[in-house]
């Protein structure tokens, strides 16, 4: 009998009525086949077939608070019981909004939307009405979202269903389908690399409206910017009068509350957050300064969305920024101890076990990789690493009860304490022990 019946059978009913059989296309990635949830709870999600796993998936991002935290519930239901949503203004916004513009350092004024593309598509908006500009630098490794005005291909096992077949240039789109046109406006460079930064700003800074980054790059590798690299980036980008924006979709309250820009003490332009930011309900927003906001309440630049600040989605905002900053922040300081202890615990026992790994740790989010280098600070040395073997080592987690994500990342949440940090690594030691080393 396989222990995943009841999730292969779903699956297999879904593909039925749900194209595809899941309802974003990384999730079919999942081995041995795409799971189905009956119920979660704190660090803990319980499959159909009645197996429960200590989660490091974590919805992909959101449950900074982990599952059904109970404070997070009761302000979500208190608001559900005002009404879900009413396409008018209600305190709930001017409260986040408030809220928001005092924590983000970049933030004089925020305007909402409902996951990190659109914030993304909303962020590229403004640059390019800003500036009067077009074209877009973005990095090999980083994601913004599945937009036509962003979405490029790059190698990941996640992103291993996805066969684009269309389009032959250096740049290939994410997805068959995607408009040629606006990819003609994308840049895209090496991450990590001030020179060939420099060299591109300097000669086409007259067409590039703005440069987008993610300030760690959480997609790849988990990977910090090289001393001073952010530092180049701002510099310069003020200087040729290019916005800049950090994609803070992953580290947005994961690097601190104020965002990895206040860990750095960077001031981008824009900044766009999402996931943490709703705690797991649909919500993110951009952030930045009055001069380039500005152009929302001109009306020369749109921003629209039916469900744009409803009561649910700034209840939960409110709700994580509450958690989050209780006893001085000491919950996120916890959260960074506890991926401290997991990704040193992780790289000691599976070294032990003869296996050759980088685990890249930078706040509650950590990247393992089974890899032939001491360290992966670039995303060309991150594709050397070993995706199969990677992919053996998350299946044989799943049947010892840790669930990861098949790329590789590992989050964290205010729920994993000293307790579940033991349990996984008692069970990464006996996996360890089973997967062949190469
Ligand atoms: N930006 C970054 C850095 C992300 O990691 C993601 C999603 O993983 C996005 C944007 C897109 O966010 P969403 O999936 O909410 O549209």
């Amino acid at each position: 009998m396989n222990r995943y019946r009841q999730s292969i059978d779903k699956f297999q009913e879904a593909k039925a009525y749900v194209a595809g059989g899941v309802a974003s296309s990384l999730r079919v990635s999942m081995k041995p086949a795409p799971l189905y949830v009956r119920k979660a709870y704190g660090a803990i999600i319980q499959d159909a077939d009645g197996h429960e796993y200590m989660d490091y998936m974590l919805a992909y991002g959101p449950l900074i608070l982990g599952h059904a935290h109970p404070g997070f519930n009761e302000r979500i239901l208190e608001a559900l019981r005002k009404g879900s949503t009413y396409g008018m203004q209600h305190d709930g916004e001017i409260q986040l909004g408030r809220r928001l513009t005092e924590i983000l350092p970049c933030a004089e004024q925020v305007a909402f939307s409902g996951s990190g593309t659109e914030a993304v598509m909303l962020a590229l908006r403004l640059a390019r009405a800003y500036t009067s500009k077009r074209k877009i630098v973005r990095f090999y490794g980083h994601y913004h979202g599945w937009s036509d005005a962003i979405f490029t291909s790059f190698p990941s096992p996640d992103f291993s269903s996805a066969r684009p077949t269309e389009g032959n240039s250096d740049i290939v789109p994410g997805t068959n389908g995607q408009s040629r046109s606006s990819l003609q406006d994308i840049i895209l460079l090496p991450w990590n690399d001030p020179e060939a930064l420099e060299e591109t700003l300097t000669q086409h800074h007259h067409e590039i409206a703005a440069v987008i980054t993610e300030p760690v790059m959480c997609n790849s590798g988990c990977i910090a910017p090289k001393p001073g690299y952010m530092e180049f980036m701002r510099e310069l980008t003020s200087k040729l009068g290019i916005v800049l924006i950090w994609d803070e979709v992953i580290t947005g309250f994961r690097m601190g509350l104020g965002g990895a820009h206040e860990r750095f003490g960077i001031l981008p332009d824009l900044v766009t957050i999402g996931k943490a930011l709703g705690g797991g309900i649909a919500l993110s927003a951009v952030a930045g300064n009055r001069e380039m906001m500005r152009l929302i309440e001109e009306g020369t630049v749109m921003h629209l969305g039916t469900l744009n600040g409803n009561g649910l989605s700034t209840a939960a905002g409110l709700a994580v920024i509450e958690e989050l900053s209780k006893e001085d922040g000491q919950v996120l300081k916890d959260m960074e101890n506890t991926a401290l202890r997991l990704s040193d615990g992780i790289r000691s026992v599976l070294g032990r076990n003869g296996h050759q790994v980088v685990v890249n740790q930078l706040g509650p989010v950590f990247h393992v990789m089974f890899i032939d280098r001491t360290e992966v600070n670039d995303f060309d040395t991150f594709n050397l690493r070993d995706t199969n073997l990677y992919t053996l080592f998350a299946e044989a987690l799943l049947h010892e009860g840790i669930l990861v994500r098949p790329n590789g990342l590992w989050y964290v949440s205010s729920a994993h304490g000293e307790k579940e940090t033991e349990k996984t690594l008692l069970a990464v030691e006996r996996v360890a022990r089973k997967i062949a080393v190469h």
